[in-house]
């Protein structure tokens, strides 16, 4: 019910707002929205607090990407852990992580419902320097890479490499955004601000 509700107050903003939102005006099928997402448009340019930068996805000797991967799982992600337990308690208690998943992550282990994601992931020619890494909730984790990275780097040569939008943070610890599932234009954030202005 609450969903529906959401739903419909979202479409009617919309079509309402359509034109100077930037938004197609024509109701896209999901069909054609992953083509467009696989040519890298898309009708937003901020998504779940990253931004949409471009970057050439390129991928590493399948021997070394392996080793990272290891690595990865052996050291780099329960240093990392322990770094933002040490570093960033506040922010992941902001994100949601308890002080029972603080004392987790001091020594080294995962939280339930996070995940250390590769901003560029390794497969595109990201490394494990701690810069390459965020923790975040594994809801948004997963819209990043199934609606923005996976549709541009399907059916790609990446030994090649490929030039795509890539989610984007400096962040180590993700930010919540306002809106829970944030999916915004730069276009769209000034017309909210002004629309909020003349009320
Ligand atoms: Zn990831």
């Amino acid at each position: 019910m609450v969903k529906e509700f959401i739903h419909a107050k979202r479409s009617g903003k919309r079509s309402a707002g359509a034109a100077q939102y930037g938004y197609n005006n024509s109701r896209s099928s999901s069909t054609a929205s992953k083509e467009r997402a696989a040519r890298g448009q898309f009708d937003f340019d901020v998504i779940n607090g990253f931004r949409l930068k471009e970057v050439e996805f390129k991928s590493p000797p399948k021997k070394q990407r392996e080793a990272m991967r290891e690595q990865f799982k052996k050291e780099v992600r329960p240093a990392f852990l322990k770094y933002v337990a040490e570093h960033f308690p506040n922010e992941l208690r902001a994100m949601g992580i308890s002080d029972a998943g603080l004392a987790t992550m001091r020594k080294g282990y995962s939280v339930n419902g996070f995940n250390v994601h590769h901003k560029l992931p390794i497969h595109g020619g990201g490394t494990n320097d701690f810069k390459n890494l965020i923790i975040m909730p594994i809801k948004p984790h997963d819209e990043l890479h199934h609606e923005v990275i996976d549709p541009q780097i399907k059916n790609q040569d990446l030994n090649a490499g490929v030039k795509i939008k890539l989610p984007w943070s400096d962040d180590m610890v993700w930010k919540r955004p306002a809106q829970a599932r944030e999916k915004l234009n730069a276009a769209a954030i000034v017309q909210m601000a002004q629309n909020r202005r003349g009320r």
